[in-house]
């Protein structure tokens, strides 16, 4: 069990923050722009070494145990494109508007039965910004690429990932509903999960 110590949370991103706080009990975690530490570059080629370095930045910079997480979407008929760029897809300033239409255009000539996609996440705990042994959670969320955009809740790709299950895209889902199946809330009750049961000692002073 963690106990009452405090984390750093590299991520300004203010749906993540919230989701974080409601499942760490116990836990006070402290965002690190509230900290005045600058976001980290993110130049890696996977999910996970991207989710390492913003954690260890932000444990470095904070003196604390930090989690981070990266995520983003993998297409099946792309490779496994827009992944780690998924946010920079059409450009560094892209928007997430130009990303949809850059996507959509790509995947103009795939079938229906070819659009299969999913999004990922993973989060990362480090007790230190030298922890060798990080704690890693990955969530997926499973779906398909649609031809055009549906619903106005959400953010990036939201509004072309399809969602059998619920019928609708993302997008449609009312928030507290997609915050019960993605791919960053799946990753989070593991990573809490990880966290919770981590010995006390983290408790102690250093
Ligand atoms: P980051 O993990 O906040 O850096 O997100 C990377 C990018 O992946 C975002 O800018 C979005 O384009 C995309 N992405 C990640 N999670 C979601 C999601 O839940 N819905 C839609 N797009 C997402």
């Amino acid at each position: 069990m963690i106990g009452s110590v405090q984390l750093v949370l590299a991520s300004n991103n203010q749906g993540k923050i919230n989701e974080i706080k409601a499942l760490l009990t116990g836990v006070q975690v402290l965002t690190q722009s509230v900290l005045g530490i600058e976001a980290c570059p993110e130049p890696a080629c996977t999910f996970v070494e991207n989710a390492l370095l913003k954690a260890r930045h932000a444990a470095l910079h904070a003196q604390l145990p930090a989690i981070a997480d990266d995520s983003g979407l993998m297409v099946d008929a792309l490779k496994g494109a827009p992944g780690v760029r998924s946010a920079r897809f059409s450009g560094e300033a892209a928007t997430d508007a130009d990303n949809i239409q850059h996507l959509l255009t790509l995947m103009q000539a795939v079938p229906e039965s070819q659009r299969m996609a999913r999004f990922i996440c993973v989060m990362v705990y480090v007790e230190h910004a030298e922890d060798p042994c990080p704690l890693i959670a990955q969530g997926v969320w499973e779906g398909s690429i649609t031809t055009q955009t549906r619903g106005v809740q959400g953010f990036g790709y939201d509004p072309i990932f399809w969602v059998p299950a619920q019928h609708c895209t993302a997008a449609e889902l009312a928030p507290d509903i997609k915050n019960t199946l993605s791919h960053r809330a799946q990753a989070l009750h593991h990573l809490s999960a990880l966290i919770m049961a981590k010995p006390a000692r983290l408790t102690c002073p250093a």
